[in-house]
């Protein structure tokens, strides 16, 4: 017996012992559950006693989708989640210009929402980021990440100031005066990006080393993360190394689940041919998990593809970012060598290529078990839903979301559609397997708010959300301990902490089971365990 954690009130998710006092653990799994006596009379004299203290634990948590590595690059911009105000930004950004003079580099913001601001809820262009500096190039990426502002001397460094309205192959919107106005969307971003984003390799390292360090005082102990081209092309072997290097280093200390994502269907071959290994284990705490694809992009830039007009849009219905005949390549050649897909979906449009592409795949190519799988599930009818559930496709929606797609929903879907949509709650009662996630550095990855998010589909204004859509607490504890697993294909390992399971644990101040909902939002992480060893403690 390594350690024995004694004297909790410990919520295991388990059936066959629900709730026990004292668990024992031998290289890093659990061997033995029950009370305090029962525990500790196995005690050898080398077991580590670790007393609870009579705290609330749980499995650890995890996140089924998020971005490690660009929220390690948001580590080193200025962080715009929480500014009320335009002015607010442009002050920031002001504040950081000599600074970004002197050393020659870029002011650099992320993770604003002008739907937030109270002075104007107007996307500002580049002559609004020129009045902040007009010598120093900005580059402002919105909350959702589809969308980015340049002033004029960003537009000119990364060489789109002379794109022309009529033959421009970028995503960028023009003023009346023919010149770029500073807005790009989309695959445009990595113009900018691919000049702002070139970090060596221990600068990677040290970025994804402080996130692990962040998302364990968050409770984490697993992250699905979508690290492959999204901060550079053709990095995979880069990141590979980098992962391979922290884990080697013992600077791994969550388990990683990479959505591996690739661009194209001859990408994603090349990737194969490679000899990479769906499910397989690269180091210690790595796995290869599924194929990561986007589909389409976002309500708050209009670019989530959909089968009906925006509402407050006509004309428009968004944009799917593959071909059918494409995304079909995309999905065969994963199925048929044992990888899943998890496909960003936001609008129906792109939800009902992926149902289709998947059906085509698995028809072509029968496999046992696969656990295909779409990231967002936002807009959907109730029709698109049993098509979805009747496939056994799993969801992996992110709560916390509805607090500012609460403000955008209805006038871009119109009201009859949006009730309809994110109905967590018909999820589950269909039998859907639903993990949560943040999407972060969209959203931070803190879990108790997300939980908090799922249960009371609380609005940004302050008024709950078609709160009949919620799921119940538990539903929602299991979507960030349980349905993570499931997703990881590690049901047998994790997510609970039934016996023969890692110890992975979280240990609360507060029984959240026992608080009022609202407490969810002042319980703090004690102490986050992985193998069995304490990673993180306050
Ligand atoms: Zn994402």
């Amino acid at each position: 017996m390594d350690t024995i954690f004694y004297n909790g009130t410990i919520r295991t998710l388990d059936k066959a012992f629900p709730e026990v006092s004292a668990i024992a653990v031998k290289d890093g799994v659990v061997i033995a559950v029950g009370s305090d006596e029962e525990m500790l009379a196995m005690a050898t004299e080398n077991t580590k006693k670790v007393d609870l203290k009579g705290k609330f634990a749980l499995p650890g948590f995890a996140d089924s989708h998020m971005h490690l590595l660009i929220y390690g690059t948001y580590t080193q911009r200025i962080d715009m989640t929480n500014a009320k105000t335009y002015a607010e930004i442009k002050e920031w950004c002001k504040a950081d210009a000599p600074k970004a003079r002197e050393e020659g580099r870029w002011i650099l913001g992320s993770c604003f929402n002008q739907d937030y601001w109270t002075d104007t809820n107007k996307m500002p262009d580049r002559h609004d980021l020129d009045e902040i500096a007009d010598d120093v190039p900005i580059f402002l990426e919105r909350a959702c990440g589809h969308i980015c502002l340049l002033n004029t001397k960003g537009l000119q460094v990364c060489g789109l100031w002379d794109e022309k309205e009529e033959t421009t192959k970028e995503t960028l919107d023009f003023g009346p005066d023919g010149r770029p106005n500073g807005y790009i969307r989309e695959n445009t971003r990595l113009v900018p990006k691919g000049i702002i984003e070139n970090f060596s390799i221990e600068e990677k390292k040290n970025m994804i080393a402080t996130a692990c360090q962040n998302a364990l005082k968050q409770g984490i102990v697993q992250v699905h993360t979508d690290d492959f081209n999204v901060i550079g092309d053709n990095d995979v072997e880069e990141n590979l190394q980098v992962f391979r290097e922290l884990d080697e280093e013992v600077r791994l200390p969550i388990r990683i689940c990479q959505q591996s994502r690739f661009l194209t269907a001859a990408g994603l071959q090349e990737f194969i041919d490679r000899g990479y290994k769906a499910g397989s284990m690269y180091t210690k705490h790595f796995k290869f998990g599924p194929i990561k694809i986007m589909a389409d992009g976002s309500l708050g830039a209009r670019s989530a593809a959909m089968r009906q007009d925006y509402a407050n849009a006509p004309g428009e219905r968004g944009l799917l970012l593959i071909p059918d005949d494409e995304i079909r390549a995309i999905y065969e050649i994963a199925h048929k060598n044992g990888f899943d897909v998890v496909n960003h979906c936001i609008g129906d449009a792109a939800l009902e290529q992926a149902l289709d592409a998947i059906e085509n795949a698995i028809k072509k190519y029968p496999r046992a078990d696969w656990r295909h799988g779409i990231v967002h599930c936002q807009i959907m009818d109730e029709a698109l839903q049993d098509r979805f559930a009747k496939m056994n496709v799993l969801a992996y929606v992110q709560p916390v979301f509805v607090k500012a797609d609460s403000l955008v929903v209805d006038d871009a879907v119109g009201s009859e559609l949006a009730k309809q949509s994110y109905n967590w709650r018909r999820y589950i009662d269909l039998g859907v397997h639903m993990s949560g996630g943040s999407d972060c550095p969209v959203e931070p990855f803190d879990i108790l708010p997300n939980i908090y998010y799922a249960v009371t589909r609380m609005g940004f204004s302050g008024k709950p959300w078609y709160p009949e859509n919620a799921v119940t607490l538990d539903e929602a504890v299991r979507m960030f301990t349980v349905e993570p697993a499931y997703a990881s294909y590690d049901e047998a390992t994790r997510g609970t902490l039934g016996v023969g399971k890692y110890c992975d644990m979280v240990v609360l101040d507060k029984n959240i089971y026992e608080e009022p909902i609202e407490e969810l939002l002042n319980t703090s992480v004690l102490m986050t365990i992985v193998d069995g060893e304490i990673a993180y403690a306050k």
